[in-house]
């Protein structure tokens, strides 16, 4: 007697599901019978939302920013200061720090922190393009935002030691984020005063 399986199509989007971070095997099924009985499009539009991220974004090559047009639009602005320079982890972070409106300058997104734990080193990161862009710009001072947490504050440490001599001032947010929080999720003032408040490392 054969044994009944899964059409292939069903079990493709299960294992591809549970390939994600976060998602088991359990999850992935519920998801592809969710998508499979759902009446609407829902599951096309996904499709299409899924192509679009992959096809229609990239890292702006100058700051690493996810963008649609390279150099991307802050990079692109010359009302912007050119010698003021912060490096934070995410694109997330950079955009809360853009709703605080605080922040006039440049960034650098690292696309992630140093976490030996996990097995992720500098070279993991945009770290060598950060040097890089320091040694060939001409940035009076770098602003090291990555997030008050154990992670963050070893990789400001990285880039504090692995930059200095460059002549440039390097500063850190001011103190009073919450720690073990990230940048992304602290209100616009907090971090409107963490900006104002930083000192040099
Ligand atoms: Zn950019």
């Amino acid at each position: 007697m054969a044994t009944a399986v899964l059409p292939q199509p069903v079990q493709n989007l299960i294992n591809e599901l549970a390939r994600l971070p976060g998602i088991g095997p359990k999850s992935a099924a519920r998801l592809t019978f969710f998508l499979l009985r759902d009446g609407s499009n829902q599951a096309l539009e996904l499709a299409d939302a899924l192509r679009d991220l992959k096809e229609r974004t990239r890292f702006c090559s100058v700051c690493f920013n996810i963008t649609e047009n390279d150099p991307c639009q802050i990079c692109d602005d010359d009302e912007r200061d050119q010698e003021l320079l912060c490096v934070v982890e995410e694109p997330l972070d950079m955009l809360a720090l853009e709703r605080s409106r605080a922040y006039n300058g440049r960034y650098h997104i690292l696309h992630g922190a140093i976490s030996p734990v996990e097995g992720i080193g500098p070279e993991d990161l945009k770290v060598d393009e950060l040097i890089h862009r320091v040694q060939n710009g001409s940035f009076r001072e770098l602003i090291l935002a990555t997030n008050p947490t154990l992670e963050g504050e070893s990789t400001a440490l990285y880039l504090k030691r692995i930059l200095a001599g460059n002549d440039i001032r390097i500063t850190g947010l001011a103190r009073g984020l919450s720690v073990g929080g990230d940048l992304e999720y602290t209100d616009e003032i907090t971090l409107g005063r963490a900006l104002d408040g930083r000192s040099d490392l």
